[in-house]
């Protein structure tokens, strides 16, 4: 797909070097699994992402952004075409809006945690829930990230977009459709930034709230494996896909080096060796035993991309 040399040095000349080909994708996942993609490009800037955009559709190149690959399962025979990696891409600014608000500019790039704490150092209340995804801007709006009560769309005043075109364009959020762990973005079009309105608070409870919630995620969550986070989306009705897990009897099964986790029914974890095959085959494992038990279609969180291996 991506293997003419012309093309390839196209792309190596308009980000100045900085894409690896034949690139394998589990070193870029939190999951640490996934075959090569033809291109991992990272733009240095919108400019940059502009024109690795533009020669893609262009050349008809099938090609994905990501951020940081944390609710990410790229498949073992990998993905052909280019992976466009933002996390190059990252500024922040801060902007005062009266006396009680301030609005934190973010490009696509920026990690959640660093958001989290710019915000409690400057004692800025609303970003405390995220303490703890690993993910950027990007990659959480893309799936409105929440936890503990609050989605990403609850701070959020405008969203920056690339569309089709390759043109920017910020939309305010009521022009925006998030639902539950997603944005709904025309075809091809690459979030480019964010801006989020806090409110001024007390640094003290703040930090007091992120320390409270990174204890609860430590104690809940198998952090000390590789994982991609909740597996399946929550369905209707109040039990979490986790409790159902749980109460199927499902905690601890293994396929190959990839094991549902002990600690929480909805984390798939890498003991070490996993192929990404491996965690397909628990997906359609737990998928087949809810359908018979529960009678419930489990739709899967994380994002599948790639060929079989
Ligand atoms: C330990 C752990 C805990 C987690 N806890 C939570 C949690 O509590 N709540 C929660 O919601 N999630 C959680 N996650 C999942 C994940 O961190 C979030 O979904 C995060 O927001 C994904 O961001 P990312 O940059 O890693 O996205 P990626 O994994 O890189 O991408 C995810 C999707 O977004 C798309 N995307 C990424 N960047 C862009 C962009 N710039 N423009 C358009 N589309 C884009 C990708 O194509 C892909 O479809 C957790 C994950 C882990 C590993």
């Amino acid at each position: 797909m991506l293997r003419d040399r012309t093309l390839r040095n196209a792309i190596y000349d308009i980000v100045c070097g900085k894409v690896l080909f034949d690139e394998p994708m589990s070193r870029h996942t939190s999951m640490r699994v996934g075959g090569t993609a033809d291109a991992l490009v990272f733009p240095g800037n919108v400019e940059e992402l502009r024109s690795v955009f533009c020669a893609m559709r262009s050349f008809k190149i099938p090609f994905i952004p990501i951020g940081n690959g944390t609710n990410l399962l790229v498949k073992d025979g990998g993905y052909r075409g280019a992976v466009i990696s933002l996390k190059d891409i990252k500024n922040m600014s801060l902007m005062e809006r009266g006396a009680d608000e301030v609005l934190i500019c973010a490009d696509a790039g920026i990690a959640l945690s660093e958001i989290v704490f710019l915000a409690a150092e400057k004692s800025l209340a609303g970003m405390e829930f995220c303490a703890g995804i690993p993910g950027s801007i990007g990659g959480a709006v893309k799936m409105n990230a929440g936890a503990y009560g609050t989605e990403i769309k609850d701070t959020i005043e405008a969203v920056r977009l690339m569309n089709g075109k390759g043109e920017t364009r910020e939309y305010k959020r009521n022009l925006l459709k998030f639902s539950y762990r997603n944005l709904d973005l025309p075809e091809s079009a690459i979030i480019t930034g964010a801006s989020f309105l806090l409110n001024r608070g007390i640094k003290k409870q703040i930090l007091a709230r992120i320390t409270e919630i990174l204890g609860m995620r430590k104690a809940k969550h198998p952090l000390e494996y590789c994982n991609a986070g909740s597996i399946f989306k929550n369905p209707p009705g109040g039990v979490t896909a986790g409790q159902i897990i749980d109460e199927i009897g499902l905690k601890g099964t293994q396929a190959g080096g990839a094991k549902i986790s002990e600690k929480h029914g909805n984390f798939i974890v890498n003991c070490g060796n996993a192929k990404a095959g491996d965690i397909l085959a628990l997906i359609d494992m737990v998928k087949k035993k809810v359908k018979e038990d529960r009678g419930l279609d489990l739709e899967t969180e994380v994002k599948i991309i790639g060929e079989d291996g």
